[in-house]
């Protein structure tokens, strides 16, 4: 399939490869029309993305993804056609890049107590003063040669329950929604997988969710044929994407290949209007 729209995308505000000047030309290049980028609790690339848009004729909508905890569980929530400047919704995104930061030294604790001796200030580096996240640990891990890969400094370290993992801080659902539909957006479960139970997946719709990331190239054509059905039970939007890095994760393949429909876009805009 040739996607027409991709709204799930990173740059280097967050954990991506490409600056919004390199992504927005690789996007107009596999052919998308309309994008979003979607940084971890960052908005920075917008306001050059739509320029830079401008110019090589590719609409991008603004769009954030948040982490929330449900339990025990991190689900990430995507944002789109929010105010990119609303004050409490920026407010917000700069306490959780801090608590992100506080969060990669006590990773990096951890794996110092490991005998892996990296440094924070190589990661912040690596992070340059934009939202850190584990990718930015695991590069350093393979550039001073404890991993192998990308993948095994996440298999062998920082992956979810490996040694070296730390959790975010708590933010539930409901707040995250509201702080997305305040600023005047749309609020999506990302990618679900296989990880959710449908009891789960029901308590986060109820949480004010307006759809469901329904294709991801985490999501088999059966969990896409799934998670469509749940999106037209509940009257629910659905939204999709590349979660495209920018190559970081062997996903250079992806640009072009998945995400959805401009009708789908549209879908999601008449939501917007008034009722
Ligand atoms: P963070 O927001 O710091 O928890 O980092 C999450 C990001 O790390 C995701 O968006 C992915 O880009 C990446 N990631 C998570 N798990 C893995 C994994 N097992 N292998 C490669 N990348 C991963
Ligand atoms: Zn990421
Ligand atoms: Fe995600
Ligand atoms: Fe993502």
């Amino acid at each position: 399939m040739n996607a027409k729209a991709d709204l799930h995308l990173h740059t280097t505000y967050s954990d991506g490869a490409l600056s919004p000047y390199e992504l927005v030309k690789k996007a107009k290049a596999a052919g998308l029309e309309i994008i979003s980028i979607t940084d971890h609790d960052s908005v920075g690339a917008f306001d050059e993305a739509i320029e830079i848009g401008k110019e090589f004729d590719v609409e991008v909508i603004p769009g954030v993804e948040l982490s929330a905890t449900l339990d025990d569980l991190e689900v990430h929530i995507l944002g789109y056609f929010f105010d990119y400047q609303d004050k409490t919704l920026l407010e917000s995104l700069a306490v959780f890049r801090e608590k992100r930061l506080r969060r990669a030294e006590r990773i990096v604790d951890k794996l110092n107590r490991m005998n892996i001796p990296i440094k924070i200030e190589s990661v912040l580096a690596n992070a340059a003063g934009n939202s850190v996240g584990r990718p930015h640990i695991a590069s350093v891990l393979v550039s001073e040669g404890h991993a192998e890969s990308f993948h095994q400094a996440f298999n062998k370290y920082i992956g979810n329950g490996r040694p070296a993992y730390e959790r975010k801080e708590e933010f539930s659902p409901e707040d995250t929604a509201r702080l997305i539909s305040e600023a005047g957006g749309l609020s999506f479960l990302a990618h679900p997988g296989r990880a959710i139970s449908e009891l789960l997946l029901e308590r986060l719709i109820r949480s004010g969710l307006d759809g469901i990331e329904v294709t991801h190239p985490s999501h088999t054509p059966e969990l896409v044929r799934y998670y469509r059905g749940i999106v037209n039970e509940y009257f629910l939007i659905e939204c999709g994407g590349s979660d495209f890095h920018g190559g970081l994760k062997g996903d250079e393949h992806l640009l072009g290949r998945i995400g959805i429909s401009s009708e789908t876009v549209d879908i999601m805009r008449r939501r917007l209007l008034p009722n």
